[in-house]
């Protein structure tokens, strides 16, 4: 299975150092595994974290939302479906969980596993080497469950269902049952809270508020089905936007708040959920910022706070098929498509906000 061809990748040698393209030799395959050539990578917030902070990981090749297509196997796999892999599937696919941990058996709660891979950061000098989208080539491990890209989506839509929104799906199992009458706010106009946005309308919320910004992104959320949006850009006080959602919803508070914009939301969200009711906490899962809240938030006002990371096989379905639908303009997310040897400009366009998700074609 060794042979000797070479994967073109962008390489990030140190915190905040522009990403440089290199050349890596394609690795031999263990059993079971696979090799993928990447049709498209798409950025989000957590490879800019990532590249701020100073690993231990350096170099590494960036990016963990990738689309590819199978060039190479090493025995036979069979997608969340049961469907054999082929030579030339496009596919998605989910951190190796290892299927053994107490997190995986016990628990099963296969994203805490601390034996996973989690691509985009591992370092490069380790085998099988090839773990990040920013490349050519990327490498698809024996225990990664893998979901087959229907054929109405598009490459770059494919590739951030694995990670924004297979996060959401999973957010959305935790969450429960929503009620008909109930309404949610979404704290946050990225990726993520555009996607949050969709999900939330399709779960059947009666009214939906998305609060963020600049306008442009607002506009976004009111053509994706946002029944009110709120500009912090214009609103910037905490309390006049606590104020503003009681104002929305006869002074009792949202049933449901989901966090998609940072550790910097999360105090004045939990304020603007009504007592009973559930925060879910999705964005900026790199932070390590802390926040404070009063012991009031969970006892006496009995709210339930949600937590969610990363997302398993099932989530990587749902995402897949939820895009499928076609029921919202998906298309809109990818605000600019970047060749590889242009990696840095992407990152920089992610950096600056410039882009809402900027996508990598290698080829
Ligand atoms: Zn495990
Ligand atoms: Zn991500």
């Amino acid at each position: 299975m060794a042979n000797n061809q070479q994967a073109t990748v962008a390489l990030i040698k140190g915190a905040d150092q522009v990403p440089e393209i290199a050349k890596i030799d394609i690795p031999s395959l263990e059993p079971l595994a696979m090799m993928t050539e990447i049709e498209a990578a798409t950025l989000c917030g957590t490879d800019i974290h990532l590249w701020h902070s100073a690993e231990k990981s350096m170099p590494y090749i960036p990016g963990h939302e990738s689309c590819g297509i199978v060039t190479d196997k090493n025995g036979d796999r069979y997608d969340v479906t049961g469907e054999l892999v082929e030579i030339g599937d496009r596919i998605i696919w989910a951190y190796p969980f290892c299927g053994e941990c107490f997190y995986c058996t016990v628990a099963n709660q296969p994203t805490m596993c601390d034996n996973a891979a989690r691509f985009g950061r591992e370092p490069v000098a380790k085998y099988p080497h090839l773990l990040g989208g920013c490349a050519t080539h990327q490498y698809v491990p024996p225990k990664s469950a893998i979901v087959k890209v229907p054929k109405n989506v598009s490459s770059e839509l494919a590739a951030s269902a694995g990670c924004a929104l297979r996060t959401i799906m999973h957010g959305f199992e935790r969450l429960g049952t929503v009620a008909a009458y109930e309404t949610a706010v979404i704290q946050g106009t990225g990726p993520v809270g555009l996607y949050a946005l969709a999900v939330a309308k399709s779960k059947g919320f009666k009214r939906v508020i998305s609060i963020g910004a600049p306008d442009t992104r607002l506009a976004l959320a009111k053509e994706w089905g946002a029944d009110e949006t709120l500009n912090i850009e214009e609103c910037t006080s905490r309390n006049d936007r606590i104020k503003w959602i009681m104002d929305q919803t006869k002074g009792i508070g949202a049933d449901v708040v989901i966090q998609c914009a940072g550790s910097a939301a999360v105090s004045e969200g939990l304020e603007m959920v009504r007592p009973g009711g559930r925060y879910l906490s999705i964005g900026d899962g790199g932070s390590s910022k802390d926040i404070e809240i009063t012991p009031r938030a969970m006892s006496v006002k009995m709210l339930n706070i949600i937590g969610v990371r990363s997302g398993a096989g099932r989530h990587f379905y749902q995402a897949l098929e939820f895009l499928s639908s076609a029921m919202f303009p998906f298309k809109d997310l990818i605000s600019g498509s970047y060749p590889l040897e242009h990696v840095a400009e992407a990152f920089a366009g992610m950096k600056s906000m410039s882009e809402i998700k900027a996508s990598i074609i290698p080829k």
